[in-house]
């Protein structure tokens, strides 16, 4: 190569042309990228760059630049030249492993350093005994923007500091960006300060130094005990052990160091002069906190029935319509009607255990950090916005310091460097916060042992924003009422139903997965509660009344009396229901309506027929499958599905066929990324992309025996193309497999342009069956999951009350009947009003059956059909709620 580099001058950068070169920062023979023996690197995924297996145990800077990251490990750094090209250099493969066993930084991120600077001292003897090799690299991490047009050839050997190594060139339209922290450093600035207020260098502070710092021209760091951390990193700030008492010394780099010391300094000195914190009480018990705390309106909030089915959106609409709530009470929606006392338990603070080893490349891990951080964040954006707007200011500074530990460098540097050696996203960001815990378990301050919870408290949040669930066992004591953020369906799968009695989520809606869960087990439960509930201390005794939407916490004896004689009453009447469940339910004036089962698992089968269901109305095959690491086989589906079949005895089964995507995932199957996935590969959609996985369900479902037990559902249907396509298919199958007879196909009327062409759907399905909770999703715009929408998401909608009015005239024109099998069908304040419009079967978590069709039994047809169309004419789902409870009172 013939650039020829001058370190000795400082002006190695760039050349006439607007080259940069880069000289070796190692000595000892070159590498070829592709021969590094770490996938991560070979595959280019750091960028495209060049290996060396050094012989000496000096890292030197290959050109001048900023050194705008040093591992926390001081296995690797980054620098980045004046012209923007980010040169990372890695030492040693899986070296992040050694925890910084061997190295010594030489400078201190943010430093600009010279061509030739010595960036970190190793000991080759230690690290090559210890991580896989010593081969290291140097790549240029934004390659999109500057391209290698020379390298040094294999064969030489290199000698850090002087040899030419690569030859960079912005690329075509590439703007020179002057990386961040670039600026040339003009100035140094010092001052010491004593911090004499409570707790020292806490969070609090700690968190408003950091932003007292932001936006100078200056990298600050704050220095104490021979310990030193940036000012924007609150853990390291927390990590320096500075407390009451301690001397610390800001020190300050770059043109505006002086202000921003400055700046630092005053706030350190502000908290010293009174204003500090009010240490927010971190948990409700048994005292009342005034945070979180809905409200809800004691005239509106009996909704729910002696029948045990509550409307799930009523108590939704109770709380819109909220006011104020007794003292000690938390406002949340009903997923699941009924009261229950019992002591809360908090199912989170169970440890997730991560996969260690990442799925995706680190690009995408990292990706996948980066979008979990994000929603984290907005999460506790809106957390903090609600309680300071309710003035309940402790709240709001605890969920601020969660924020800001959320982007703290330290920790997603550390993560960001375990993703880059192959561990997965939830791996690697455990892991970070470990680090950090241990770090500050070797403080001595008690508050910092807080900052250890909040720690952890962000930890599971970001972990379960990566879809990720705490699946250990637990040992739960009698009358469990299970608190956690959301359940996720496989916590739900595997519960101790005989210990639990209730289950509370701060988030959530009334129609997602877990909720629907909730009800198929019989268990009352609340959703959307908000963060409010996970201040509630563990073991505090709970009254949980889901039927209106309340939890009372730390109750008096005399609310414990009452609640458990609400329990005896509601299970009289639910005695009385289940003894005529198993007749058929019609109307007073003779119209059947078939009441048929939503069903999940076998052992759900058995509990629909016990319930009295005249047939399984749904079959939910994705979360039959949930737990497996791999799709089932043609075999296994056709196993599965005979099972439940064989336990229906007799009775005939809807299988609906894969619907995963959006709220619903399986293991085995790693959808693409998707900007926003409830409207993407979801349902039948994905047999655009995964054909095979639908070809083996139908053909396990096509082998199922007697013909004729199974009809076939398919989910998310937009137009008649899709079903017209899928029917070919299904019937050449059913040929393939040697079967003569038809089988029976239905359509999920779950987006509004199904239920709009519902005509065109019906000529050629066998039946319709309305999924209420996709379509109040999709025709009122509220993501079925989103908890600050849960009130206003309501089946009841007159919008959707349309939909299904038009779907079933539209199947009439063909003579096809129209079911639905949404939460709507098991709400007694929706069943006249579904009745009314013609549908002829509702299909209900099994626990409901008994008193779904008790309320059938109390109905007359003609008057439901009249006051149904008058329904259709009123302006919201709650004016139709408070109608239908006027016209059908609830038991
Ligand atoms: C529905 O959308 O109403 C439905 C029954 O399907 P799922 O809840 O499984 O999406
Ligand atoms: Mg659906």
């Amino acid at each position: 190569m013939s650039h020829t580099a001058s370190p000795a001058n400082g002006q190695t950068a760039s050349d006439v042309a607007g080259h940069i070169v880069l000289i070796a920062p190692l000595s000892g023979p070159v590498v070829l990228l592709a021969d590094v023996p770490d996938p991560v690197f070979s595959g280019g995924m750091f960028g495209d760059g060049i290996g060396v297996d050094p012989l000496e145990g000096k890292l030197v800077a290959p050109c001048d630049g900023v050194v705008t990251h040093i591992a926390r490990t001081g296995h690797a750094a980054t620098i980045v030249t004046a012209e923007g090209a980010e040169v990372l250099l890695h030492i040693g493969i899986d070296t992040v492993a050694l925890n910084g066993k061997g190295f010594a930084p030489m400078v201190e991120q943010g430093a600009q350093v010279r061509a030739g600077d010595v960036l970190i001292e190793f000991d080759q003897d230690i690290v090559a005994c210890s991580a896989p090799s010593l081969v290291s690299v140097i790549a240029i991490a934004n390659s999109d923007a500057f391209e290698i047009i020379e390298r040094s050839s294999t064969g030489g050997t290199l000698k850090a500091g002087e040899t030419p190594l690569l030859v960079l060139r912005a690329r075509d339209g590439a703007a020179a960006v002057i990386a961040r922290g670039a600026s040339a450093v003009t100035e140094e600035a010092r001052r010491q300060v004593t911090l004499t207020h409570a707790g020292g260098l806490h969070a609090r502070p700690a968190a408003r130094v950091r932003e007292a710092a932001r936006g100078f021209d200056a990298r600050v760091e704050v220095r104490f005990n021979g310990r030193k951390a940036p000012v924007e990193s609150v853990v390291g700030l927390l990590g320096l052990g500075a407390g009451e008492g301690a001397t610390v010394e800001i020190l300050g780099l770059g043109a505006q160091a002086a202000a921003a010391v400055e700046a630092v300094a005053n706030e350190l000195l502000r908290e010293a002069h009174g204003e500090h914190e009010e240490k927010p009480a971190r948990q409700i018990s048994p005292a009342p906190q005034a945070f979180g705390v809905a409200a809800t309106d004691a005239t509106t909030s009996a909704v729910a029935g002696a029948s045990g089915v509550a409307s799930t959106s009523a108590a939704a609409a109770s709380n819109a319509a909220a006011s104020a709530l007794a003292p000690n009470t938390l406002a949340g929606v009903c997923a699941a009607p009924g009261v229950a006392v019992g002591k809360l338990v908090r199912w989170d603070d169970a440890d997730i255990v991560p996969p260690e080893q990442a799925d995706g490349t680190p690009a995408s891990e990292s990706r996948r950090l980066d979008k979990a951080i994000a929603a984290v964040d907005a999460e506790l954006n809106s957390t903090v916005r609600d309680a300071s707007q309710r003035g309940a200011v402790g709240a709001a500074g605890i969920f601020t310091v969660h924020r800001v530990l959320l982007e703290d460098p330290t920790l997603v540097d550390a993560a960001r460097d375990l993703i880059s050696l192959g561990k997965s996203a939830g791996f690697a960001w455990r892991e970070a916060i470990r680090a950090q815990i241990a770090v500050l378990a070797d403080v001595e301050d008690a508050l910092l042992a807080e900052r250890a919870a909040d720690l952890r408290d962000i930890s599971k949040r970001v972990l379960r924003a990566l879809g990720l669930a705490n699946t250990t066992a637990r040992e739960l004591p009698d009358e469990a009422v299970l608190a956690a953020d959301e359940f996720t369906p496989s916590d739900l799968s595997s519960l101790d139903r005989t210990r639990v009695t209730a289950l509370v989520m701060a988030r959530g809606g009334a129609t997602s997965h877990a909720s629907i869960i909730a009800r198929q087990l019989g268990l009352p439960a609340l959703v959307a509660m908000g963060d409010a509930l996970h201040l509630i201390a563990e073991d505090t005794q709970v009254v949980v009344d889901a039927t209106n939407g309340r939890l009372e916490y730390a109750p008096s004896a005399r609310d414990v009396e009452r609640a458990r004689n609400e329990c005896r009453r509601l299970a009289g009447v639910r005695e009385t229901n289940r003894r005529a469940s198993h007749q058929v339910a019609a109307t007073s004036d003779g119209r059947g309506i078939e009441v048929a089962s939503n069903i999940a698992t076998l052992d759900d089968a058995k509990t629909a027929v016990d319930n009295g269901a005249d047939a399984v109305g749904l079959l939910r095959t994705e979360l039959l499958f949930i737990h497996r690491q791999a799709a089932p086989t043609v075999d296994e589906h056709r196993q599965s599905y005979q099972a439940i079949v064989d336990a229906l005895a007799g009775r005939t089964a809807i299988i609906r066929t894969l619907d995963v995507g959006a709220d619903k995932e399986v293991d085995y199957l790693t959808l693409p990324p998707e900007p926003n996935p409830a409207l993407g590969l979801r349902g039948i959609r994905l047999a655009q992309v995964r054909p095979d996985l639908l070809e083996d369900q139908l053909r396990g479902l096509l082998a199922v025996q007697p013909v004729g037990a199974v009809r076939i559902l398919l989910p998310m249907v937009t137009d008649a193309g899709e079903l017209v396509r899928l029917r070919r298919r299904i019937d050449e199958l059913a040929r393939e497999a040697g079967r003569a007879e038809r089988v029976e196909v239905g359509v999920m009327i779950e987006v509004p342009s199904a239920a709009l062409l519902a005509d065109q759907l019906a000529q050629h399905a066998d039946f319709l069956s309305i999924g209420t909770n996709d379509l109040t999703q999709y025709t009122l715009a509220m993501d079925r999951c989103q908890p600050d929408l849960a009130a206003q998401a309501d089946g009841l909608h007159p919008a959707v009350l349309r939909l299904v009015d038009a779907t079933v005239r539209g199947a009439q024109k063909h003579g096809k009947w129209v079911g639905v099998c949404g939460a709507l069908a098991g709400d007694p304040l929706a069943v006249p009003l579904l009745v009314g419009l013609g549908v002829t079967e509702l299909s209900v978590d099994p626990p409901s059956v008994p008193a779904i069709k008790a309320r059938v039994r109390k109905l007359d047809y003609q008057q439901c059909r009249q006051r149904a169309q008058d329904a259709l004419a009123l302006d919201s789902a709650q004016a139709v709620r408070t109608a239908s409870r006027a016209h059908w009172p609830l038991d």
